[in-house]
């Protein structure tokens, strides 16, 4: 069966790609600047797409394209979510969004997905052609031979842009960071937040955190927020001191090589995730982690 995976960003194609070319023929949609590194994962054919990138125009496109394929695969960004919407649309489709796993089944598709707002899981079998899929849901696995690159010109947007504001941040960028400490709600007031300073200092980590932490309670910048609606990070080592590992934080830092967690509660689901899990306060463990790392 044939599959077309369109995204702007080349590293979530290859993600999709790379999990799934042992069972489905790929065709893949990337801008033109985006073309070149996607070339690399397998898919058979790269279209590189030149024009306006707007949703009704790129939306307009991979519908048309839609006659030669099974199933339609956009990796979860913001333009990726709304060109999903406009293709299924388009073809009169429905769409599962943000799929964790595919199988076929029957010349049916089986998946799993976030639902009720990502608080579950859920499996379902459907004829569905269009999926959204989460970010993070294969590692990135090159192939020795590079695909054959076409070209497309887009047709033209309905969209005008008339003006753009960068949104304000810190600077920071947590998703280039080798080693990250990230802070949950464990940490109990911002002003604890130091307790992980001397951490901070000998594993020459950068500062994140979940959500609550980052957006809730701001104790920490936007910027910093790691997982499904914050950033997605790939560290070597990820150090989680106070998170409980739920399932939307995961998703921002499955990435990660080593995960180290710190939890005062055992059956916290972050232990699921880890490596190496240390049960305990962490206002006792962090300075003991920092004496051993020290020397
Ligand atoms: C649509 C949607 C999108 C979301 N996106 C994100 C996202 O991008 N990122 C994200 O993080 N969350 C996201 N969430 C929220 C997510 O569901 C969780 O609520 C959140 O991740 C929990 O954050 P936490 O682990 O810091 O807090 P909690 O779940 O409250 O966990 C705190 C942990 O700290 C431990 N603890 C407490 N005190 C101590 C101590 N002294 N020493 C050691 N351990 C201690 C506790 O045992 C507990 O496990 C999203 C939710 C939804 C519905």
């Amino acid at each position: 069966m044939k599959a077309l995976v369109f995204s702007e960003n080349s590293s979530l194609a290859a993600q999709v790609i790379s999990g799934l070319k042992s069972v489905l023929d790929f065709s893949v949609a990337v801008p033109k600047d985006e073309a070149d590194s996607v070339s690399e994962y397998g898919a058979k054919e790269v279209i590189s797409l030149d024009g306006n990138l707007q949703t009704d125009a790129i939306g307009k496109k991979i519908s048309e394209l839609m006659s030669s394929y099974d199933f339609l695969f956009v990796p979860s960004t913001v333009l990726g979510r709304e060109v999903a919407g406009y293709v299924s649309a388009a073809l009169g489709q429905i769409a599962i969004p943000e799929i964790s796993k595919f199988e076929i089944a029957d010349s049916k598709c089986k998946t799993s997905s976030l639902s009720l707002g990502g608080k579950s899981i859920i499996d379902v079998i459907s004829n569905a052609k269009v999926l959204t899929v989460a970010p993070g849901f294969a590692d990135q696995v090159k192939v020795p031979e590079k695909s054959k690159i076409s070209a497309m010109t887009l047709p033209d947007s309905s969209i005008t842009i008339i003006s753009e504001e960068e949104k304000k941040g810190t600077g920071v960028n947590i998703e280039s960071a080798k080693v990250i400490v990230s802070i949950g709600r464990g940490i109990g007031k911002k002003e604890s937040i130091s307790v992980v300073d001397p951490l901070l200092k000998v594993v020459h980590g950068e500062l994140a955190g979940s959500r609550p932490v980052c957006l809730d309670y701001q104790w920490l910048s936007e910027d910093r927020q790691v997982g499904l609606s914050g950033k997605k990070v790939n560290p070597n080592v990820y150090i989680a001191v106070g998170i409980s590992g739920q399932i939307q934080h995961i998703a921002g830092m499955r990435g990660s090589k080593i995960v180290v967690a710190i939890n005062r509660d055992k059956s916290a689901p972050i232990f699921e995730e880890c490596d190496y899990g240390i049960v305990g306060d962490l206002f006792q463990i962090v300075p003991k982690l920092v004496a051993a790392i020290s020397g």
